[in-house]
């Protein structure tokens, strides 16, 4: 360990909230001992109290009613009876506080012969000072009777006291504290962990992510959440650098090609309608790219905002029928068929009525596109088992199984449509806005096989 790692190590220690709290507990549980051991302490120290009135009371009563002969007898011979156990100290006075007899040699000092027990300091001829309870009761011969016991069990049972409550608390305060170190030690290396992901991710490493386990307890649920945000903005990082190079990507060939038609129309000092006829070439081309940008950026809209702001109560009935009004024209020029089928009950789900309006638009778009003319398109709505769906079938040109899923992905454009203009987006800007509906695409094939048919379900 370096020098001083150990001092960081007690600093970290100490903001965990886990160690704070555990100095806390640990701080109760101390003052609760305190508590306990001063309520027992006090509680002995009264009930001996009480005792050696009580017994140092029954004594002088009991000696009080002895003939004066006979209680000078016991007093001198107090030594070898039982009293000893009970009375530690005994000492018969005249009126004038002189000694008669008795192991007190001298009337102890500040003691009134009242009868009550007095808490008194004895200074012996030789040894250290001691403390006696002491009652002193005249007689009825004009004699003073003092009594004494002494402290020295009391004292025992306190040394006792004192000593199991260090013994039990010590032990268990130090257990507490390394316990209280161990886990916030554990929850110091978790965190740890995490401020090293965390930097990684900062330093650039976006695929890092903080370590939440099976996400068990609250910090592993939080670093389950800021990995699913970070999930969430690294597929939005993605998404905007996707669109980025795809807009790059894309335009390259259709510009470097205007760029080679107008090139050439220059050089070749082509005059007049030639010229022109290159020009009007370039801006339809251009144009074309620009409506690549422009979807392009309308799907990562779509796919980024995630907004729901736009959304409300959308009758697909209704749609369909404005949206059927919109291409009849177009379909009638190309000679196609176009119905619907929906009942008369209003078919509604929760969504953004200009979005789903350019979802089916794409599709109707798609139908007449890639029918040949005489064909059928058929734009119809249903609800099965709660759910509400929305299909655009025709009999045209199909697609194979294979190209089925492909289709609905950028700039897919399957070779038997090659030679009919467009940039193959429509149907990535159609499952955007089937995702931000939480609705799922099906692409499948038309009645008896011919054609093909797309369906939007709602859940
Ligand atoms: P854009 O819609 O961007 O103008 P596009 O129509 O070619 O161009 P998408 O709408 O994304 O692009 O369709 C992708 C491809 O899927 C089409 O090029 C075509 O090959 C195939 N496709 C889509 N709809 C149909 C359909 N109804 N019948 C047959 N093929 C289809
Ligand atoms: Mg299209």
């Amino acid at each position: 360990m370096a020098p001083g790692s150990s001092s960081v190590f007690l600093t970290d220690l100490f903001r965990t909230a886990a160690f704070r709290l555990t100095l806390m507990a640990l701080a109760a549980m101390a003052g609760v001992m305190v508590m306990q051991f001063g309520l027992v302490y006090t509680q002995m120290e009264a009930v001996e109290s009480h005792r050696s009135t009580t017994l140092l009371r029954g004594e002088a009563e009991l000696l009080a009613r002895m003939t004066p002969e006979h209680l000078e007898y016991v007093i001198r011979k107090r030594a070898t009876d039982d009293m000893r156990l009970v009375i530690s100290s005994a000492g018969l006075f005249d009126a004038s506080h002189a000694l008669i007899t008795g192991d007190l040699r001298v009337w102890p000092r500040g003691l009134k012969a009242d009868g009550k027990p007095h808490n008194i300091e004895i200074y012996p001829e030789e040894g250290a000072p001691y403390p006696l309870r002491l009652l002193a009761v005249t007689l009825s011969d004009g004699n003073i009777l003092v009594l004494g016991r002494s402290f020295h069990l009391l004292a025992e049972q306190k040394l006792m006291l004192r000593h199991a409550t260090f013994l039990a608390a010590v032990p268990t305060l130090l257990f507490a504290l390394l316990l209280g170190m161990v886990l916030s030690h554990r929850a110091l290396s978790r965190v740890k962990d995490m401020h090293e992901a965390i930097d990684l991710i900062m330093a650039g490493d976006i695929h890092e992510r903080l370590p939440a386990g099976k996400e068990r307890d609250d910090l592993e649920r939080l670093a389950g959440s800021v990995n699913r945000m970070l999930d969430r903005l690294e597929s939005l990082m993605d998404g905007m650098r996707e669109v980025g190079n795809d807009i790059a990507h894309d335009l390259r060939t259709p510009l470097s090609r205007v760029r080679a038609k107008l090139e050439r129309a220059l050089s070749t000092g082509s005059a007049g309608d030639a010229l022109e006829g290159a020009v009007a070439r370039a801006v339809d081309e251009l144009d074309q790219c620009l409506g690549i940008i422009t979807a392009l950026l309308r799907i990562a809209e779509i796919e980024s905002s995630r907004r729901r702001a736009g959304f409300g109560t959308v009758n697909l009935v209704e749609l369909i029928a404005d949206v059927v009004d919109l291409y009849e024209p177009i379909a009638e020029t190309e000679g196609i068929h176009l119905l619907t089928q929906a009942g008369l009950a209003p078919v509604n789900i929760d969504g953004d009525r200009h979005l789903l309006i350019e979802l089916l638009v794409n599709l109707v778009d798609n139908a007449i596109k890639f029918t040949p003319e005489g064909g059928h398109v058929t734009v119809a709505v249903t609800r099965q088992g709660g759910k509400a769906s929305l299909s655009v079938t025709d009999t045209g040109i199909g697609i194979v199984p294979e190209e089925r899923q492909a289709v609905l992905s950028r700039f897919y454009r399957s070779d038997k449509s090659r030679h009919v203009p467009g940039s193959g987006l429509g149907l990535s800007l159609v499952s955007a806005i089937a995702q931000l509906h939480d609705a799922t695409v099906l692409v499948g094939e038309g009645k008896n096989g011919l054609g093909t048919c797309f369906r939007v379900t709602f859940s």
